[in-house]
C-alpha cells in the first residue's frame, strides 16, 4: 500500500504549495485590529493546551472533541485543534527520528568499542527528553471557517478579509492592499483558502497561499544519478562530477566570522564583572549574512546539478543528523550540519518544480560501504576523500563512492526494507558474501 503511494506520487504530479508572505495588514482606522489583538492570546493559550496534550498523552488528532473550555467559538476551537495536531505531528515525527538516530549513535559506538576503533575522547551518545514545543510566536492558521478573503469589487483595497471575533456573530473586515509584486506572483492563480497570519511587533501580517500541480515529466527509464552532500563538495553526482564547496572563501568568512564571535563573548563577560547591565547582543548579523550566503551557494550548486543532467532521475540521501554530524566533523558541526540539511530540502525543491523524479535513500553506510564488493567498514575510508576497499582494494574518491551507492539504492526494496543500522549492515554482508563467492574470492 505504501509503496503504490510512493510509486504514484513519484510519476503523475507533485503538488507543490507556494507561499505569498508579507502582506501587511492595514490598520485602516485605529484600532480596527483590537478585537484580533484581543483574539490572538486567546487562541494562543488553547492553541498551546492541545499542543501539550498531544504531544504528551493523545496522539495528534484533527478531529479530536473538544476538551478545554475556551471563550472562542466552536469553528475558531476547531481551526486551534487542526493547528495543534500539526504541530504535535510534526514534533512527535522529529522526535521518533532523533531518538533512532541516537539508537543508531549508540549502536555504532559499541561496534567501535569492540573492534577497537574507538576515539579515546568519544564519550557515549546520551539522550535528553525534548521539550513540549511552546507557542511563543503568535502565528494562526486559519481556515475558511473563521478567516474569509473576498475579493474587494469597487475599492482601492484588493480584499476583504472577513474575521470571526471573540464577539458572537460579529466580525471584522480588514483591508487587504497587496504590493505590485504580489499582483504578479498571484496573477491567474486560485489562492487557497486557508490563511496564515501572524503578529509581530510591528502588526500584522497575512499570508496567502496557492497550488501549483507540476507533471512529472521524467520517463521511468530515464538514467539515475545518485547524488552525495558534503561539506568538501556540496554535492556530487555518481557521474563523477561535484558542484559547490564550502571549502575556500566560505570557509575564510566563516573563521573571521567565529573570531568575530569570540570577541564579543569576551566582551560581555567583561561588562558583565563590572556590573553593566546592557550587554551586548550575542547574535551576529555578519553570521546570519553568511548562513544565507551558505544557503545561496547551494542553491546555485543544485541548480547546475540539475542543469547539467537534464534527463536524469535523481537519488539523494535522507541526511540524519547523525550522518550530518559525521559529515560536519570539522569544527563547527553544527554551523555545516545546519547548512548541509539544506541541501536535500533544495534537491527536492527542484525536483518539484521541474517535474523531475526524486527519491530519498537510506544513508546508512552509504560512505562506508565499498560500491564493488558492497563490503561496509569504517576502515575503507582513508581519510575525507579517499576510499580504499579493506577486501577488495577498489580505491576511488570517497564522495563518488558515496553517490555511486546512493545511485544503487533506488528501487532497492530489500535496503528499504531494513528497520535499522543493524539490519542494514547484515543485508550488505550478505550481499559481500554473495560478491565473493560468485568472483571467485578465496
Ligand atoms: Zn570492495
Amino acid at each position: 500500500m505504501k509503496r503504490r503511494r510512493r510509486y504514484q506520487r513519484q510519476n503523475t504530479a507533485q503538488r507543490i504549495t507556494k507561499a505569498v508572505a508579507h502582506i501587511r495588514l492595514i490598520e485602516a482606522n485605529p484600532g480596527k485590529l483590537a478585537a484580533l489583538d484581543a483574539l490572538a492570546p486567546v487562541y494562543l493559550a488553547l492553541c498551546q493546551q492541545y499542543v501539550t496534550l498531544f504531544c504528551t498523552g493523545e496522539q495528534p488528532d484533527k478531529f479530536h472533541a473538544p476538551v478545554f473550555s475556551t471563550p472562542l467559538s466552536e469553528r475558531w476551537h476547531r481551526v486551534a485543534i487542526q493547528q495543534a495536531a500539526g504541530i504535535a505531528q510534526s514534533w512527535r515525527t522529529n522526535r521518533a527520528n532523533a531518538y533512532q538516530e541516537y539508537l543508531d549513535d549508540l549502536l555504532e559506538h559499541q561496534e567501535q568499542r569492540v573492534d577497537g576503533t574507538l576515539d579515546a575522547q568519544t564519550e557515549e551518545p546520551t539522550w535528553k527528553e525534548w521539550d513540549v514545543p511552546t507557542l511563543h510566536q503568535t502565528c494562526i492558521q486559519a481556515n475558511v471557517n473563521v478567516v474569509v478573503l473576498e475579493p474587494a469589487q469597487d475599492s482601492t483595497f484588493d480584499y476583504w478579509l472577513k474575521i470571526s471575533t471573540l464577539a458572537f456573530r460579529k466580525q471584522l473586515l480588514v483591508p487587504v492592499k497587496l504590493a505590485d509584486y504580489h499582483h504578479k506572483v498571484l496573477e491567474g492563480k486560485t489562492i487557497n483558502t486557508s490563511v496564515t497570519l501572524n503578529k509581530r511587533g510591528d502588526g500584522w501580517w497575512l499570508t496567502l497561499s496557492y497550488d501549483e500541480v507540476v507533471p512529472v515529466q521524467t520517463e521511468p527509464s530515464a538514467p539515475v544519478v545518485g547524488v552525495d552532500v558534503g561539506i568538501a563538495n556540496f554535492v556530487t553526482t555518481s557521474t563523477g562530477e561535484h558542484f559547490g564547496t564550502f571549502h575556500g572563501k566560505l570557509r575564510e568568512r566563516q573563521k573571521r566570522d567565529r573570531e568575530k564571535r569570540r570577541r564579543k563573548a569576551k566582551l560581555r563577560k567583561c561588562l558583565e564583572k563590572k556590573g553593566v547591565k546592557k550587554l551586548p547582543s550575542t547574535s551576529s548579523k555578519s553570521g546570519q549574512r553568511l548562513a544565507r550566503h551558505v544557503r545561496q551557494e547551494i542553491n546555485r550548486a543544485v541548480n547546475q546539478c540539475f542543469a547539467k543532467h537534464p534527463d536524469a532521475q535523481f537519488a539523494y540521501e535522507q541526511l540524519s543528523v547523525a550522518t550530518m554530524k559525521y559529515k560536519a566533523r570539522a569544527m563547527n558541526a553544527y554551523l555545516y550540519a545546519s547548512n548541509l540539511a539544506h541541501i536535500p530540502k533544495q534537491i527536492a525543491w527542484n525536483a518539484a518544480k521541474r517535474g523531475v523524479a526524486a527519491i530519498r535513500v537510506k544513508s546508512v553506510y552509504t560512505s562506508q560501504e565499498c560500491s564493488v564488493c558492497h563490503y561496509p567498514d569504517r576502515a575503507n575510508r582513508l581519510n575525507q576523500q579517499t576510499f580504499c576497499c579493506q577486501v577488495c582494494g577498489y580505491s576511488i574518491h570517497a564522495d563518488l563512492n558515496a553517490s555511486i551507492n546512493i545511485e544503487h539504492r533506488w528501487g532497492d526494496d530489500e535496503l528499504r526494507a531494513c528497520k535499522d543500522r543493524k539490519a542494514v549492515k547484515a543485508l550488505l554482508m550478505q550481499r559481500h558474501q554473495e560478491w565473493k563467492r560468485q568472483n571467485g574470492w578465496p
